[in-house]
């Protein structure tokens, strides 16, 4: 059973497109605050770290899953708004453009 079930129509549209290597090239999740968006984020990285996702989602025992459950693996990257902010500044954009444009995303590459 999921944490959040409102959600879970989007888990799937975006597990079936994970499965199918279909992928917009950004996504951008809004919604008010508590509905679930830190989750289904989340939730969205790991199928997209996992080495052997299905239509139930994220394995969770590949090594993909591993690295990311542990916080270490190398395609993923969190940013939060500073402590005591309420959105992410323009440097932690900066840094994610840099980091995205200096990195070469396997799992992806290797799937679709
Ligand atoms: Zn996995």
């Amino acid at each position: 059973m999921r944490a959040l079930p409102w959600l879970e129509p989007l888990l799937k549209q975006f597990s079936e497109r994970r499965l199918q290597g279909r992928f917009p090239h950004a996504l951008l999740l809004t919604g008010l605050p508590g509905v679930g968006k830190s989750w289904l984020a989340e939730q969205m990285v790991r199928l997209l770290v996992c080495e052997q996702p299905s239509e139930a989602g994220a394995c969770g025992h590949c090594r993909g899953c591993e690295l990311e459950a542990a916080g270490t693996h190398p395609d993923s990257r969190t940013i939060v708004p500073p402590e005591g902010k309420q959105q992410i500044r323009v440097d932690q954009i900066r840094a994610v453009s840099d980091f995205c444009s200096s990195r070469v995303n396997t799992q992806v590459s290797a799937s679709g």
